[in-house]
C-alpha cells in the first residue's frame, strides 16, 4: 500500500493487519517519495482491516461494558436494531438527527462536506429512517441532492441484519496494468473488497473495486482556488477507495432495494462543512465544540499559528517553545502549514494504547 504522507501510512499502518499472517504492517520510506505500507514479509499481500470497538457496537456484537457505556455515553443513546427502529416515534427519530449532529451535517455537497439540514430537510431525513429503518444517531443516512441515500454504516447494519454476513476482506490493488484494466490510471489509489456471505450452506465471494483518482484527490475548487475540491477524499483518500469498494461489494452481495441504494453517489464519505452549515441550520444546533480529553479540533480547523499554539496550550498544555519541539522547528515561520503541523502535535500527544478503542463517530 503506497501512502503519500506519513500521517496517511501510519494511520493505515495502526488501522490493519497482514491479511496472510496477522502481523502489523510496517512502513518503509518509498524511493519515489511517500511510505510503502506493508507486511515484514514482502510476499505477503493484502490487509484484513482492523474495527473499533464503536464499529463492532454498531454491528450490534458484544463489546466490553466500560467501553459500551463509553460509546453510549458519547452517542447520548442506546443503539437500536431496525426492529425497534421502524417503531420509534417521530420526536424520537428527530432527537437522535439532532444528537447526531455534533459530528455530522446529513446534507451532503458535492465535495463530501456536510452541512446541518433546513426544517424540510429534517423531515425527509426522518421519513427516510422511519420508513426504511436507519438510525441517525450512528449517521447512517444523508440528503444528496434533495433525496435520502444510506451511508456506508447503514449498509453494514442491513448486512449484518441478514444474519448472511461472513465479513469483508479489503486488498489494495497495487498492480499498475490492473488500475489500467480496471479504468484507472498507475497513481490512482485502488482497492478491492471481497465481501462473504452464507448462501444455501456455502459462503459466497462478492469482489467489488473502489478507487480514488489523483485527479480527484489534487483537483482545487473552483469557486474557491485555495481549498480543495474534494476535501474529504484529499484528507483520507484510502479510506474513501475502501468505503466505495465495500459499498459496492455489500451492494453486489445483499440486492438491497430500499430507495437510494441503487443511485448512490461517489460522494457517501460525507463528514461536516464548518461555516457554511451553520448559516444553512437556522433554528438547528451548530455542532458543539470539542470537548477535552475526548475530541480535538480538525486538522483544516487550524488556520493559523495564533489557533495552533492556543489549541496546543488549551488541549495539551504546552507552551509555543514546547509545540515547535514537537514540531521539529526553531522558529515560527518554519511553520509552514499550521494544520498538518496540527496533526502531527495530534500524532504525537494523543494516547496510542487507545488507538483501537477510540470512540470516534466519524468512521
Ligand atoms: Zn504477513
Amino acid at each position: 500500500m503506497l501512502c503519500q504522507n506519513y500521517i496517511e501510512a501510519e494511520r493505515f499502518r495502526k488501522r490493519n493487519l497482514c491479511a496472510e499472517c496477522g502481523d502489523e504492517p510496517q512502513l518503509y520510506p518509498n524511493r519515489e517519495g511517500g511510505y510503502d505500507v506493508r507486511c515484514q514479509n514482502r510476499n505477503h499481500k493484502g490487509f484484513t482491516k482492523l474495527k473499533s470497538y464503536t464499529q463492532i457496537w454498531r454491528e450490534g456484537q458484544a463489546v466490553p461494558l466500560i467501553i459500551a457505556n463509553k460509546i453510549q455515553n458519547k452517542y447520548g443513546g442506546d443503539r437500536m436494531d431496525s426492529t425497534t427502529l421502524a417503531k420509534a416515534s417521530r420526536t424520537e427519530m428527530e432527537r437522535r438527527l439532532n444528537l447526531a449532529m455534533k459530528s455530522f451535517g446529513f446534507v451532503v455537497e458535492e465535495t463530501g462536506l456536510s452541512r446541518a439540514p433546513n426544517l424540510n430537510e429534517v423531515k425527509l431525513l426522518v421519513d427516510y429512517c422511519l420508513t426504511y429503518a436507519f438510525d441517525p444517531l450512528l449517521n447512517e443516512v444523508c440528503l444528496y441532492q434533495g433525496r435520502p441515500y444510506p451511508m456506508i454504516d447503514g449498509l453494514r447494519r442491513k448486512a449484518q441484519e441478514t444474519e448472511k454476513y461472513r465479513g469483508l476482506k479489503m486488498e489494495p490493488v497495487l498492480d499498475p496494468a490492473t488500475k489500467v484494466a480496471l479504468g484507472y490510471k498507475e497513481q490512482d489509489i485502488v482497492f478491492k473488497a471481497t465481501v462473504r456471505k452464507a448462501e444455501n450452506g456455502e459462503i459466497a465471494e462478492f469482489e467489488r473495486y473502489g478507487g480514488v483518482t489523483q485527479q480527484e484527490i489534487n483537483e482545487m475548487s473552483k469557486r474557491d482556488p485555495t481549498k480543495h475540491r474534494h476535501p474529504v477524499v484529499y484528507k483520507n483518500p484510502s479510506d474513501s477507495a475502501q468505503n466505495r469498494a465495500e459499498r459496492d461489494a455489500l451492494r453486489a452481495a445483499f440486492q438491497f432495494n430500499f430507495p437510494g441504494v441503487q443511485g448512490l453517489p461517489v460522494v457517501i464519505e460525507g463528514e461536516w462543512g464548518g461555516k457554511g452549515g451553520e448559516k444553512a441550520a437556522k433554528g438547528q444546533p451548530p455542532p458543539p465544540s470539542p470537548i477535552k480529553g475526548e475530541d480535538f479540533p480538525k486538522p483544516e480547523a487550524i488556520k493559523n499559528l495564533g489557533m495552533l499554539f492556543e489549541s496546543a496550550r488549551k488541549y495539551f498544555d504546552l507552551q509555543p517553545a514546547d509545540t515547535m519541539k514537537i514540531l521539529g522547528v526553531e522558529t515560527k515561520e518554519q511553520i509552514a502549514d499550521t494544520s498538518e503541523a496540527w496533526r502531527r502535535i495530534l500524532e504525537a500527544k494523543v494516547p496510542k494504547q487507545g488507538e483501537r478503542e477510540e470512540v470516534k463517530t466519524s468512521e
